[in-house]
């Protein structure tokens, strides 16, 4: 039975990255044909992620905001920027219609040493969050309108706001020094006025409520959004685990070591997240953020599959 794209269940979004050659933008486009048609809040793209440049997520973003009708959603990291340079990037974001950002400070590069000697001036996600409020606030001029009902009286003209969503780390942050400092990076974040957390991938529902309920304790107010991967086979795993420094998943790690072939994997990996998207939904997620790989199938699948893209009911259409 075909799927509904009109109406996922619960909101839903999708991070992908800019194509790594002028060979792979065609096929990306139509990837985000496909996720834009189960209207998405919005689609995340990538910067600096694995070779990715800034010119190739802003033409992705514009992309997007031209050709669908998806809210496009930038990362943006501080790692190694002058205040001057992240400045003109911000401003250059702005300027192309771009208003929603995922405040990052990025990693270091390879081979750099131990220490804070790579970051730049800004040296956390929360001095970027801060420097991207200032920036939206700087461009925007002055303007006024009349007051309605009092002849001669003005009121000044409301800023656009720009939405900042920032990262979070439900299994703490590789380079954390005290079991903590994640949630106290969160809530220092969230002081500097973002309005939205993302997770690191995790592998158990209750990676991510255990600390949803630990940050709530803290004073995290904002909405922190599950992200979640369907990993589709025993090689992805291997490099997931060494991005990001989570635990060896071991039931999911033997399914798709028992299964002889890759479409067999797939299968494994999309029913592993479309349990874990249940499971964290049933236990209060505000929605669902998929890392979808620059593919449409594998995200669209867990969505099928958690019953968040519902079977199409033909005689929905013919009522008035
Ligand atoms: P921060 O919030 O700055 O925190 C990193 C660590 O710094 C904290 O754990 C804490 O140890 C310390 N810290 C931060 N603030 C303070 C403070 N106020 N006081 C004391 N200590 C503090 N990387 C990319 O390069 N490109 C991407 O597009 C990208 N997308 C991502 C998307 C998501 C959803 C996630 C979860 C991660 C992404 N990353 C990306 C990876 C990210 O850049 C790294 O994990 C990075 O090491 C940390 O970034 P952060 O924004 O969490 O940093």
């Amino acid at each position: 039975m075909p799927i509904d794209l009109s109406t996922p269940a619960v909101p839903v979004s999708f991070e992908v990255y800019p194509p790594r050659s002028e060979a792979g933008v065609a096929t990306l486009h139509e990837t985000i044909r496909h996720l834009a048609a189960v209207n998405p809040r919005f689609i995340s793209v990538t910067y600096g992620a694995g070779g990715s440049t800034g010119g190739r997520s802003l033409e992705l973003l514009t992309h997007i905001l031209r050709e669908t009708r998806v809210k496009p959603l930038a990362h943006l990291t501080c790692v190694g920027s002058t205040y001057a340079g992240a400045n003109t990037l911000i401003r250059e974001f702005l300027d192309a219609g771009i208003t929603s950002f995922l405040a990052l400070r990025g990693d270091p590069p390879a081979g750099a040493s131990e220490g804070d000697a790579f970051l730049g001036d800004l040296e956390s996600a929360a001095q970027l969050v801060q420097l991207i409020d200032r920036v939206q606030a700087e461009r925007t001029p002055y303007a006024e309108a009349p007051f309605p009902g009092i002849p001669g009286a003005v009121r000044v003209e409301r800023r656009p706001k720009v939405d900042i969503a920032v990262a979070a780390f439900p299994n703490g942050h590789p380079r954390s020094r005290h079991p903590g400092e994640h949630i106290d990076a969160l809530l220092a974040k969230q002081a500097a006025g973002a309005t939205l957390a993302i997770t690191q991938l995790f592998f158990h529902a209750g990676d991510y409520l255990g600390f949803v309920d630990r940050a709530r304790a803290a004073g995290v107010t904002i909405p922190i959004l599950p992200g979640i991967m369907p990993v589709t086979s025993p090689a992805r795993l291997r490099r997931v685990l060494e991005l990001t420094g989570a635990q060896l998943p071991v039931e999911l790690s033997i399914a798709l070591e028992i299964e002889p072939t890759p479409d067999g994997q797939r299968d494994v990996g999309i029913a592993h997240a479309a349990e874990l998207a249940r499971s964290v939904l049933d236990g209060g997620a505000p929605g669902i953020h998929l890392y979808a790989f620059n593919n449409h199938d594998t995200v669209l699948a867990v969505l099928g599959d958690a019953g968040i893209l519902t079977p199409h009911d033909p005689h929905k259409e013919a009522r008035p």
